[in-house]
C-alpha cells in the first residue's frame, strides 16, 4: 500500500473554551502536519454527555480558525460514532464490572500494584459473589462498566519530545456505566478509522498514550506517531486555568493571541500563517512557557 503520508489532527472536547494553552497546542498540532505536507483533521470529542454542552462546539471552531488554522474535511463529532465503537469492543476481550466508584478508589489505592490502576477486582471475584453483587446494583438501577481485560501491565510509546516513554496499561474501562462511551476507546478508534498518523496534543496526555497506543494495537491498527506539548502556565506557575482570567478569545483580541502563540513558539513577529515553512519538531521549546508572569 502506497504511504498515504502524515495525518494531524486536534481534538478537543466541548466543555469550555479553548484557552491560549489549547489554542497554542492546536496550532502546533496543525504546523506538525502541515509542515509535512500532511492533511490535517479537527475532531469533536463529545462522548462525555456529563460535561460536553453544544454552545461550545461551535466556539471552539471559530476560535481555531480566528487563530489562523485550517482543516481538511467535515469535522467528526464522537457523538454520532456508537456503532463503530460497538464494533470495536465486540473485538476485544473484556469483562463487565459492577464496583462503584467508592471500591474503584479503594482498590486502585490497595498497597500492591501500581498506584491509580484498577487491579481487576470483578474479572478476578468468584462468580457467585459476582453474580450477588450484580443482581445488588441492577436492582439498584445500575448497569455494569466494561473493562478491557488487559494482558500486559505496561506499554512504551516514542513521543518525539519526551523519547521512549513506558507507562501503565490497566483495565481500563472501555464503556461507562451510565453508557457514555469512554475517552480511551472512542480516541483510538477514531484515529485509527481517520488515518491520523500523528497525535500531537498537551503533556497532561502522555500517561494515556501507553494505554491508547495498546489498545489501537489490540485492534489491528498501528499506533501514531505522539508529540506531547509541554502545558502553558498562569501567572502563579500553575498549569494556565480559565480562571487566570484573559486566556480565552471571548476576553482576549485573536490578534494579540496568534502574536502570543507565534513568540512562545520561538518566532516572534512572524504571522501564524508562516508557522508550518517555520515549525520543526526539534524546535518545540521544551520547557513550558509562562503566561502574564
Ligand atoms: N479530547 C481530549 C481533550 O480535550 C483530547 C484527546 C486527544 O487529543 O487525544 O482533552
Amino acid at each position: 500500500m502506497a504511504d498515504a503520508g502524515v495525518t494531524g489532527r486536534y481534538a478537543p472536547s466541548p466543555t469550555g473554551d479553548l484557552h491560549l494553552g489549547n489554542l497554542r497546542t492546536a496550532a502546533v498540532a496543525w504546523a506538525a502536519a502541515r509542515s509535512a505536507g500532511g492533511r490535517f483533521l479537527v475532531r469533536v470529542e463529545d462522548v462525555d454527555t456529563g460535561r460536553c454542552r453544544e454552545a461550545f462546539v461551535e466556539r471552539q471552531l471559530a476560535d481555531l480558525a480566528a487563530v489562523g488554522l485550517d482543516w481538511d474535511g467535515p469535522v467528526l463529532r464522537q457523538s454520532t460514532r456508537g456503532e463503530r465503537y460497538a464494533a470495536a469492543l465486540g473485538r476485544l476481550p473484556t469483562y463487565p464490572c459492577w464496583c462503584s466508584r467508592r471500591e474503584i478508589r479503594e482498590a486502585a489505592s490497595a498497597p500492591h500494584g501500581a498506584p491509580g490502576a484498577y487491579p481487576g477486582t470483578c474479572r478476578r471475584m468468584d462468580p457467585g459473589e459476582l453474580a450477588r453483587r450484580a443482581a445488588a446494583r441492577r436492582a439498584a438501577g445500575l448497569g455494569p462498566a466494561i473493562r478491557l481485560a488487559a494482558e500486559v501491565g505496561s506499554w512504551t510509546v516514542h513521543d518525539l519530545l519526551a523519547g521512549e516513554y513506558r507507562g501503565e496499561v490497566d483495565d481500563m474501562v472501555l464503556r461507562r456505566a451510565d453508557g457514555d462511551w469512554a475517552y480511551h476507546l472512542a480516541v483510538v478508534v477514531d484515529d485509527a478509522e481517520q488515518g491520523v498518523t500523528q497525535v500531537v496534543r498537551g503533556a497532561d496526555l502522555l500517561a494515556s498514550a501507553p494505554r491508547q497506543a495498546h489498545l489501537a494495537t489490540l485492534l489491528g491498527h498501528r499506533p501514531p506517531e505522539y508529540l506531547h506539548v509541554p502545558l502553558v502556565l498562569g501567572p502563579t506557575g500553575a498549569r494556565l486555568a480559565k480562571r487566570d482570567g484573559a486566556v480565552t478569545l471571548r476576553e482576549l483580541d485573536p490578534a494579540r493571541a496568534r502574536a502570543w502563540i507565534m513568540s512562545s513558539l520561538g518566532f516572534p513577529g512572524a504571522p501564524v500563517e508562516r508557522l508550518p515553512e517555520l515549525f520543526h519538531p526539534a524546535l518545540l521549546p521544551a520547557d513550558s512557557p509562562t503566561l502574564g508572569a
